[in-house]
């Protein structure tokens, strides 16, 4: 931005601080800028290409923010706090494309993708809706889209997010979640040296259950496999895979044995995620026993599976809740 207004580079560094470390994004705030350069600020485009529409707070403390777009197009952003840690899930794109059956946000397809600003700005409008002494931890891109297909514009996001001068969050605190697309995850591991978190949302161990639940991707499980198995994973760090939990679909123990032998060449760990319903969707999710059962089969042969709490659910902001 300052280049293209001709400025040297300090006002540049004053500009980078003032929004992405301090948030500000109302020139007639940044103090330190002499009067002209902010009035003349104020006649250009907003720098935050959104504003926030409604708020709503669930009594776990989970807060949904709606983003309302410049074009009028709307997205959502979800605010997670867990003890001393808060974090937010930010979305991608405007609807999706890959259409998973148990999804609101992919119900009516992908209208459009967001820019790198809209999806770092979903950090500058959650800043407002922090309680007093909340600082933002961790960034799951989780929200509604498919970050692989909108990755030059999250990758630009990702490196922003982590910039020193900036919001400062190193790429282990950034978490990455798709359906699995090997050519995309090849580039992120490229282009992040492997850094960024990836949690892959499986959701099914045979192809066709999985074509039923996550219709709009061509790669196949196994060479989804290959993929992470090929993704430069730093010590210690594990795959987090998603597995949302429908009843009488991929909830039996033999799916729970074909996930166990899918995963076996792979450092996961599991989350289990009993479906939550929407009025969109009649798919239910399976009862608590067999729940404990799948996870079960799971932890018995040495594979972390954990039963991922409903975190929102009551204002629709749990996972598959969101809608674009
Ligand atoms: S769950 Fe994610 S990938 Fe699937 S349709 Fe919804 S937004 Fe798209």
């Amino acid at each position: 931005m300052a280049i293209a207004l001709g400025l040297p580079g300090y006002r540049g560094s004053q500009l980078f601080s003032w929004i992405h470390k301090r948030g500000v994004t109302d020139p007639e705030e940044m103090t330190n800028l002499p009067r002209e350069l902010r009035d003349h600020l104020a006649t250009l485009e907003p720098i935050l290409p959104m504003k926030g529409g409604t708020v709503l707070r669930s009594s776990d403390g989970t807060r949904k923010l709606e983003v309302v777009l410049a074009d009028e197009a709307r997205v959502e952003t979800v605010l997670i706090p867990d003890g001393d840690k808060l974090t937010q899930c930010i979305s991608t794109q405007v609807g999706c494309a890959v259409g998973c059956v148990f999804c609101r946000s992919g119900k009516d397809g992908l209208k459009r993708n967001l820019t790198a600003a809209e999806i770092l700005g979903q950090i500058f409008l959650g800043r407002g809706e922090h309680l007093s002494g909340e600082r933002l931890s961790n960034v799951v891109l989780m929200g509604v889209g498919e970050p692989l297909h909108n990755l030059e514009r999250v990758l630009s996001a990702i490196e922003l997010m982590g910039h020193p001068d900036g919001i400062g969050l190193s790429s282990r605190r950034i978490t990455l979640s798709t359906v699995g697309i090997p050519s995309g995850i090849d580039r992120l591991a490229k282009a992040t040296s492997g850094k960024t978190a990836l949690a892959i949302s499986l959701h099914a161990a045979d192809e066709e259950t999985r074509k039923r639940l996550v219709p709009g991707v061509s790669a196949s499980l196994v060479d989804i496999v290959k993929a992470l198995k090929r993704y430069p994973l730093p010590k210690r760090r594990r795959f987090t895979i998603e597995y949302v939990l429908v009843k009488g679909i991929n909830d039996r123990d033999v799916d729970a044995r074909n996930l166990v032998r899918l995963l076996s060449s792979l450092k996961v760990k599991v989350n289990l995620i009993p479906l939550n319903p929407h009025d969109r969707t009649d798919l239910m999710p399976p009862d608590d026993g067999r729940v404990a059962a799948f996870q079960k089969i799971l932890t018995s042969r040495d594979v972390s599976a954990f039963l991922r709490r409903r975190r929102g659910a009551d204002i629709n902001a749990a996972c598959g809740q969101l809608l674009a």
